[in-house]
């Protein structure tokens, strides 16, 4: 068979896709198990490996080969292997070589550079000593921006990087809508009675709340032979090829659902990943469609699961076992209740799932208002106080637990992050309902710590195709219409009516 140029291309980007991987291996090691002193070293090997990918990606041959392959497969089906190839493979190709490659290592330096200053001044509380970084951050990621030019809004091309076909015009109103029904709802929860949780804060050995956890994932189905969990500071799931994807974890003695949620949600992420079919391997069709469908996946197995207290019917005598003394005589129910206390508070990361997508709509809002030049980096500090009162109901008490909270506007661009939490929340309620209109016998099976038809039904759904359909078009093939707010609202309406009965 002569070699065409699509044969040439899948070898090509084969290696660009191992390089990312490569690079992924040192990121864990570098997030898990490397010495302090390693990082120097360790962050010029990240940075070489990228140059080395975005060279390999961008070199113009690679454009020829993509015009002579889209040429080969324009008789196929849109959806097929080989024209999904191409229009993804030309689509991350154009953006690539848009993005000048020194600007990348510029910025990867700048990037750097503040996420170290940003560790020494959150516990410091000390804004200023970012002040000036973040000030630049906010100049190059404007510049990013202008390499995709024209665009309605500096920030849709730092968004359509992790949700492609998603723009400030689309989200605006999605999270206006949403932001007006969360608001009276979360007033109303907070003032209510709140449930006992007392005795989450029990002492909890980690390694037993780990091994819980773990076993629990297995349960799910995430794949132990193609994966493993390790401790870090802030869980991630990683996937250095589609049969080995590891997830990280953390929790705390003093408070029993971190390391439980932790590793719930970065299941679902591995799970995503592992799902993908084989044939997508080392192609640039091996990945999740967007951020917000990455983040539907993790949210699912977090919350619509792993918060139900369906799941904990089943899994509770199980931890009981696990821990006799401190939850031996505290039933289900009150367990369950105690899990999903809803109030406002600073963190984000610790939030409960009403006040969460909240937190993100703050940062998406004030994002916007620096990209627009409405809002200067000096005045981000009064300015987040000022929407934690306004949005969340709480006051801020200093700039560790406000705006210095988060390490992405440290370690990255301002711009284009967190609208995919919130689209992974209202797509994950989304999915599960179509799941459970599809299989009635979904929630009685989740009750007998039965998981397989909840998780075929990703894995045929979602997961195997990949990068294969757009997250619009993903979206409108398995719900027969486009993100709506419904299912989200309807779910948590119905289900913290139960929680606070
Ligand atoms: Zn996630």
């Amino acid at each position: 068979m002569p070699e065409t140029a699509f044969h040439k291309l899948y070898a090509r980007l084969f290696e660009v896709v191992d390089l990312n991987g490569v690079g992924f291996l040192l990121k864990w090691d570098q997030a898990t198990y490397m010495p302090k002193g390693g990082a120097g070293a360790r962050a010029r090997q990240i940075a070489l490996l990228k140059t080395l990918a975005h060279a390999r990606l961008t070199d113009p041959a690679v454009g020829k080969l993509l015009d002579e392959a889209a040429r080969e497969v324009q008789t196929l089906p849109p959806e097929s292997f080989e024209a999904s190839y191409v229009r993804v493979a030309r689509r991350d190709f154009e953006r690539a070589v848009r993005v000048p490659a020194g600007f990348t290592r510029a910025f990867f330096e700048h990037t750097a550079a503040t996420y170290q200053a940003w560790i020494e001044a959150r516990p410091a509380n000390d804004f200023t000593r970012v002040e000036p970084l973040l000030e630049k951050t906010l100049e190059l990621s404007r510049t990013k921006a202008d390499f995709y030019a024209p665009y309605a809004h500096p920030a849709d091309p730092l968004i359509a990087e992790s949700d492609y076909g998603m723009t400030v015009a689309t989200l605006r109103p999605l999270f206006t809508e949403l932001r007006e029904a969360l608001v009276p709802l979360v007033r109303e929860l907070a003032a209510r009675e709140a449930p006992d949780d007392s005795f989450l804060r029990y002492p909890y050995p980690l390694e037993a709340q780990v091994a819980f956890a773990a076993a629990r994932v297995g349960e799910f189905g995430y794949d132990f032979s193609r994966g493993r969990i390790d401790p870090t500071h802030h869980p991630f799931a990683i996937e250095f090829s589609i049969d080995d994807v590891r997830i990280t974890t953390r929790g705390r003695e003093d408070y029993l659902p971190e390391a439980l949620f932790c590793t719930f949600h970065e299941s679902g992420h591995g799970m995503y990943h592992q799902g993908l079919d084989a044939q997508l391997a080392g192609t640039p069709l091996a990945d999740g469609t967007s951020a917000g469908v990455h983040e539907s996946q993790s949210r699912l197995w977090e919350n619509l699961v792993g918060r139900s207290l369906g799941f904990w019917r089943y899994a509770y005598p199980r931890l009981q076992a696990t821990f006799p003394d401190q939850l031996g005589s505290v039933p289900v129910e009150s367990f369950w209740r105690a899990l999903n206390i809803v109030k406002p508070s600073l963190i984000r990361t610790r939030a409960d799932e009403v006040t969460y997508n909240l937190h993100v709509l703050v940062r998406f809002e004030l994002e916007l208002e620096l990209l627009e030049g409405r809002l200067a980096v000096r005045d981000l500090p009064d300015a987040w106080n000022a929407k934690y009162r306004d949005v969340l109901g709480v006051e801020v008490p200093n700039d560790a637990d406000g705006v210095l909270q988060d390490v992405h506007w440290f370690s990255r661009e301002i711009g284009g992050a967190f609208q995919g939490y919130t689209l992974g929340n209202l797509l994950s309620a989304q999915f599960f309902e179509v799941a459970c209109e599809t299989h009635p016998e979904l929630l009685a099976q989740i009750e007998r710590g039965e998981f397989h038809t909840l998780f075929r039904w990703f894995r045929e759904n979602i997961h195997r195709h990949g990068r294969i359909y757009d997250p619009a078009d993903l979206v409108h093939r398995v719900c027969g219409k486009g993100i709506s707010l419904e299912p989200y609202l309807r779910y948590l309406k119905s289900k913290y009516q139960q929680v606070y009965a």
